[in-house]
């Protein structure tokens, strides 16, 4: 099959997997409590269905998605609802959010559900809505709705190509690797339940060349199933060929153009993780309420990968690694070029958290401090996006943020290639993130107040027309009660005229 090349890149970046990469998935025990935060995902909030007190099972809807682009939550364990109230969050600003805590009961009862063995005897709207109530998110790490990338019947768009993401190119993240390693058969699966679901007529599983054995894990997977529509591609190794545009540039040939969606070509793209949740809750009836992730870095006694509840405190699972080694630094959700700092290891491992990097000193943290530009052009080349970093580093250091939105900011993916290359040691990505977060609070309060505008200018709209009608009823009122007198002179010469002919016809009879 024929590959395509996306411009820049790191194809010499240190991987760091051999660290997590041979070690079998090993299932974490169940904490003693469990910490939902209500936004796990892009959108609303989800919303309590529980109150303090409620005893739950493992499975059952805690917290029910708000409006189209929102997901439930489930408990991941049975116990009792301790707390609804705000807990720190895996966020890069650091924030506390309202969090569903459940004190577990170490009994791990589950709620009945229903598996359904053959899904083609269900319609793709009623496998969308399985996805959909399992609270299925993108667990890649964009945590996006999956529902939403599946329902193109009420979208009337015809999706051609299927990709199945699994170049899990940041370093040290070996999950996914695991997850096609050993549960093949199921992620196989999961993918014949999506080409029911969206009608394409062909599904490539992407795999970077530096894993061969997993290559080969998945190639037999498929032989044993035998749907020719499948085929696994061996793609190269060059950072951050796991990105959703690049993956779809270096199997297609296509570029997603700027603002749109891989669907608007045909495309859908899905994360390894989140076909096999798809899998778990169609054919064994499972909500989403564990998920793989790996524990790694110098600053962890012992790696792991493991599967996890969804909701575990992180300091549960270094527990479970043996502990911090002397060198431990810095706690990172995610790898070290798109992941971020966390505050503390009481923060619990959501949805969308696939890496726990406890990094030593040298590992993540540059000493070297920043210098100005020299303007090398070296961030543009790597930059897998054709995006400017030098000019749009400049807009944003220097507040001009429209300027730097006109030069597609926003199609910045944070992948970090321009930081690694940079020979001034400038940490360009964690400019353009201010610059978006700026950008996104002056866009929503000016949305705002486009609203309250709107709002305001109905109203004076609407008074008006009342006012209006007032005068008009009035008006009409005032007529009826100038006519009045003329009425009663017809009425009464009417009468008049009436009782002269009864007299009349009277007369004659006499
Ligand atoms: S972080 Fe953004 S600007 Fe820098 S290389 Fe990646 S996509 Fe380009
Ligand atoms: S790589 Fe660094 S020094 Fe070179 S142009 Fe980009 S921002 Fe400036």
């Amino acid at each position: 099959m024929r590959l395509w090349q996306f411009n820049g890149g790191l194809p010499a970046l240190a991987e760091h997997k051999n660290e997590s990469v041979n070690l079998p998935i090993e299932a974490a025990p169940v904490p003693a409590q469990l910490i939902y935060p209500l936004r796990q995902h892009i959108g609303n909030a989800a919303k309590p269905l529980v109150k303090i007190g409620d005893k739950v099972l493992r499975g059952q809807k805690i917290a029910d998605a708000q409006g189209m682009i929102s997901a439930p939550i489930h408990a991941g364990s049975s116990g009792t609802v301790s707390h609804i109230a705000d807990h720190l969050i895996p966020h890069p600003s650091g924030f506390s959010a309202p969090c569903i805590t459940i004190d577990t009961d170490g009994l791990d009862k589950t709620l009945d559900s229903t598996p359904y063995a053959d899904f083609r005897q269900l319609s793709a709207s009623e496998l969308v809505s399985i996805v959909r109530n399992a609270g299925i998110v993108g667990l890649g790490g964009a945590a996006f709705p999956t529902a939403i990338k599946l329902d193109n019947q009420s979208k009337s768009r015809h999706i051609e190509t299927l990709i199945l993401n699994g170049a899990e190119c940041e370093p040290y993240i070996s999950c996914d690797d695991r997850l096609l390693k050993e549960r093949a058969d199921r992620v196989i699966e999961g993918v014949e339940i999506l080409l029911h679901i969206l009608g394409a007529n062909k599904a490539f599983i992407a795999i970077e060349d530096n894993v061969a054995d997993t290559f080969k894990s998945i190639q037999t997977a498929i032989a044993n199933n035998g749907n020719s529509l499948i085929n696994a591609v061996q793609i190269p190794t060059i950072y951050p060929t796991g990105g959703e545009k690049q993956l779809i540039q270096t199997l297609t040939g296509k570029e997603v153009p700027s603002g749109d969606i891989p669907a608007d070509i045909g495309i859908v793209s899905i994360n390894v993780g989140t076909v096999h949740a798809i899998q778990q809750a169609v054919i064994a009836g499972k909500p989403l309420t564990s998920r793989i992730i790996t524990v790694t870095g110098e600053g962890v006694t012992t790696p792991h990968n493991l599967d996890v509840r969804i909701g575990t405190p992180i300091n549960a699972l270094i527990e479970l690694c043996n502990g911090y080694t002397k060198l431990a630094e810095r706690l990172i959700m995610g790898g070290p070029m798109m992941g971020f700092a966390l505050l503390n290891d009481e923060i619990p491992v959501v949805k969308a958290t696939n890496c726990i990097l406890v990094a030593s000193k040298h590992e993540v943290i540059t000493e070297k401090q920043a210098m100005p530009c020299i303007r090398c052009g070296l961030c543009a080349s790597a930059c897998p996006v054709s995006l400017l970093p030098q000019q749009l580093y400049w807009f944003s250091r220097s507040e001009q943020l429209e300027k730097a939105e006109k030069l597609n900011l926003f199609d910045c993916i944070e992948c970090g290639c321009c930081d690694v290359v940079c020979p001034s040691h400038i940490p360009l990505v964690q400019h353009f993130r201010y610059a978006k977060s700026a950008l996104k609070v002056k866009n929503y309060e000016k949305h705002s107040s486009d609203i309250a505008r709107e709002r305001f200018e109905a109203r004076e709209e609407r008074l008006a027309r009342d006012k209006a009608e007032r005068a008009e009823r009035s008006r009409k009122k005032k007529a009826a009660l100038k006519n009045e007198p003329a009425k009663k002179e017809a009425i009464d010469a009417a009468i008049s005229r009436s009782k002269a002919k009864k007299q009349a016809s009277v007369e004659d009879k006499s």
